[in-house]
């Protein structure tokens, strides 16, 4: 099984390269590897994360071919049967998107976390939750298992903001992930010294999932206590800055959202200029100070997805686990004809899954990952969706 198609080399101009595939041809940058003209390679946000030996290349490729094809086919006859405007956002994103979906390994290697943000069930006050901490080879050995065995390309490494995972905790695990098994490695660390960041970068990191989670002001100071949104969008032009891919976005159907929130917070999506954006449905957790409210109807978030991809075609558009929570049977398979082309995988030790409760009952926890990912694929393919994400 594999999460991304071979690429051919067909272009170098310094760091930035051409590279086709089935006829299609993609521009992605090259920080890691010396290429010449023929080479192959995966590559995965834009980034080159992986140079392959062309007798492999090609023996995936023939596995592909065939089948690339057919999924298109039927990518292009399958629709959202409710609404006029989900099929005209799923048209949208075949035609700026093709059917590529990328698909996402997710690690969340520690819950604790030293905020105290009033939606979420790691804050640090909630004390009937038991807390875990992976240790550092426990995670490696993960993240080499996902790539190695399971074939996955792009790898987040979540937790809450655990200052125990210190700048040389974080470098240890991103150099030798990215010395041994190159992915695009992904933090999604919370707000942590611009100096970590810096570092990470320089050992291969190139992906950052931090959301600000609200554009409203008075609702972000709020939920975040002691927290001011201008400082974590501040934080994540700095990111931008760096070099890294941003994923960003916001909780939808927060307690006192206003009209006209969420189309500001999609624009501030897009003014941070977010490679994925990332949205998805406030769910109560009871143990936490929200936990008489109630989430936002499904439909919201479905016309969220589609609104995003009429505004913004280029994006990627993640259907989140929430989304997939809140409608357990279908919620992927909506979300994905309604405008997105992304998604993860948990990969999460199951001992310590069931303990990473932002929310509660949170889908897929505690099943066997390779059912999890075969169940997924299977749904993609029925949609005509390929695994695969190439370049810009
Ligand atoms: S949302 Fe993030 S920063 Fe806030 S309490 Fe949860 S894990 Fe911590």
């Amino acid at each position: 099984m594999c999460y991304a198609i071979p690429g051919k080399v067909i272009e170098i101009d310094n760091n930035i390269c051409k590279i086709e595939y089935f006829g299609i041809i993609k521009k992605v940058r090259n920080d890691f590897y010396d290429l010449k003209i023929g080479d192959y390679v995966y590559a995965q946000g834009g980034f080159v994360i992986q140079k392959i030996p062309k007798e492999e290349a090609i023996e995936t490729l023939k596995v592909w071919e065939e089948f690339f094809h057919k999924l298109k086919e039927i990518d292009l006859r399958v629709t959202y049967p409710s609404k006029d405007l989900y099929k005209i956002a799923n048209r949208i994103r075949q035609e700026y998107h093709d059917n590529s979906c990328c698909v996402h390994g997710i690690i969340e290697f520690s819950n604790y976390c030293r905020n105290n943000c009033l939606y979420c069930g790691l804050r640090r006050d909630n004390k009937k939750l038991k807390r875990y901490r992976m240790e550092l080879d426990e995670i490696v050995n993960l993240a080499f298992y996902a790539i190695k065995k399971l074939n996955f390309k792009a790898l987040v490494f979540q937790s809450g903001e655990d200052l125990y995972y210190d700048i040389d905790k974080l470098s240890y695990i991103v150099r030798r992930v990215m010395e041994e098994s190159p992915c695009l490695l992904i933090l999604s660390i919370g707000e942590r010294e611009i100096e970590i960041f810096e570092k990470l970068y320089e050992f291969g990191a190139r992906g950052v999932l931090l959301r600000f989670e609200t554009s409203n002001e008075k609702i972000y100071e709020k939920m975040r206590p002691g927290h001011k949104l201008e400082d974590r969008v501040n934080l994540i032009k700095e990111l931008k800055n760096i070099g890294y891919l941003i994923m960003t976005g916001f909780l939808i159907g927060l307690p006192g959202e206003e009209e006209g929130d969420i189309l500001n917070n999609l624009t501030l999506t897009n003014e941070l200029g977010a490679e994925m954006f990332s949205f998805g449905p406030f769910i109560p957790h009871p143990d936490t100070p929200l936990k008489d409210f109630s989430p936002p109807p499904m439909e919201k978030v479905l016309d969220t997805i589609a609104q995003a991809r009429i505004l913004y075609p280029n994006s990627k558009i993640l259907v989140t686990t929430a989304m997939q929570t809140l409608d357990k049977k279908e919620g992927l398979k909506k979300g994905l004809l309604a405008g997105a082309n992304s998604l993860m995988i948990n990969l999460t030790p199951k001992e310590y899954a069931s303990l990473y409760e932002i929310y509660p009952n949170r889908d897929g926890i505690g099943e066997d990952v390779n059912k999890k990912i075969k169940e997924i694929i299977d749904l993609l393919h029925k949609l005509g969706r390929a695994p695969a994400d190439i370049g810009l």
